[in-house]
């Protein structure tokens, strides 16, 4: 069976559920192997292997932590170079996206970004895509070289497929450009202790309607109920409500959970362009005329300071 590479990405050995959704879609095509990189690299291969890698490829060195992006890709040019695999398959953060199109370029293939599902096919793997501002969706397949994909969060429900995993040193010399770059300095970010927005299960955004960054904690209270992540719309970052780094939409971050839930957004194009793949999408806004309506499983036409405490309060009670 023809293999297939799957990224890893990893923080100090912890895999990122995108990883293993890419696992589960690597299934499809073939059998995966994955490839992690850094300082608790081999710490991944257990969890891996638990989704369907037949063979984990480790290499540890301070380069991946000291310099962007080109040690990386030296490393999973030498991974293609090893496995000779049938496709490649990165998460669609920008780090990964970024990564795809330099190995892309350099093995001379064509790449798909984005994808939010991925089919066997006879001509090799058949990516859906959601674009102009998801206003389609298509289904591509590359014609040129290895399949290079990057596969967007939440696109696949994880499934257990225990494998081997076996755990195989991988050979890397770093190009010259691998030390282009130099990493000068790290400042973690302060945890709100709520999901990555982008990996999000459930995302809970506000807009303009909220009216001032004092009622943010409103849709805050909201999103802690469920456990989800907080987002917002250009609107509300650029009245400095919110931080640039939650907006959703064209200029800000692309997300796709299971469960959207817009509060005082109108919905215009840019802001759907973020969260239109969302599956299933739900809005309170006042004006039952707002765009928003037209793309919703469920809508509330309401003041979103009536609806959302009541809405968070049932949620509390019901979960006890
Ligand atoms: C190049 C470009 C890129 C852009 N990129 C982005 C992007 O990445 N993300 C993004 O979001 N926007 C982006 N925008 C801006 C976008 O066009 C809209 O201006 C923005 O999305 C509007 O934000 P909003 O829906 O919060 O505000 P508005 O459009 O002002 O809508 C506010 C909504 O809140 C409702 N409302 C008001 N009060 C209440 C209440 N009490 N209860 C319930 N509902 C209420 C109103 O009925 C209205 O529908 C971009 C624009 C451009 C030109």
């Amino acid at each position: 069976m023809a293999e297939v590479l799957v990224y890893v990405d990893h923080v100090d050995g912890a895999v990122r559920k995108p990883t293993l959704e890419l696992l589960t879609l690597a299934c499809r095509l073939g059998e995966p192997v994955a490839v992690a990189l850094g300082a608790g690299a081999e710490s991944t291969a257990s969890v891996l292997a638990e989704h369907g890698a037949t063979r984990v490829l480790t290499h540890e060195a301070s380069e991946y932590a000291d310099y962007l992006v080109v040690p990386k890709v030296d490393a999973l040019q030498a991974a293609y170079q090893a496995v000779s695999p049938a496709a490649v398959l990165i998460p669609s953060s920008a780090e990964g996206k970024e990564i795809a199109a330099r190995l892309a370029l350099r093995i001379t293939s064509g790449i798909l970004t984005d994808a939010v599902d991925l089919e066997a096919g006879d001509e090799g793997p058949v990516a859906t895509q959601s674009v102009f501002a998801a206003s389609f969706t298509t289904k591509s397949r590359i014609a040129k070289g290895t399949p290079v994909i990057t596969v967007k969060p939440n696109s696949a429900a994880v499934e257990a497929a225990p494998a081997a995993g076996a755990v195989e040193a991988l050979t890397v010399s770093f190009s010259e450009q691998a030390s282009g770059t130099k990493v000068t300095g790290r400042t973690p970010r302060e945890s709100t202790g709520r999901p990555e927005l982008t990996e999000a299960a459930i995302v809970v955004s506000g807009g303009r309607g909220v009216n001032g960054a004092e009622n943010f904690p409103l849709i805050e209270a909201l999103a802690d109920s469920l456990g989800a992540a907080v987002g917002a719309s250009r609107a509300a970052v650029d009245a400095g409500w919110y931080p640039h780094t939650n907006q959703v939409g064209q200029t800000g971050k692309s997300v796709s959970p299971q469960l959207y839930i817009a509060n005082g957004i109108s919905g215009a194009i840019q802001h759907r362009a973020g969260m239109q793949t969302s599956k299933t999408i739900v809005a309170v806004n006042k004006d039952p005329e707002a765009p928003i309506f037209d793309l919703v499983d469920y809508g509330v036409v309401g003041d979103l300071f009536d609806v959302v405490p009541q809405l968070t309060e049932e949620i509390n009670t019901r979960r006890g």
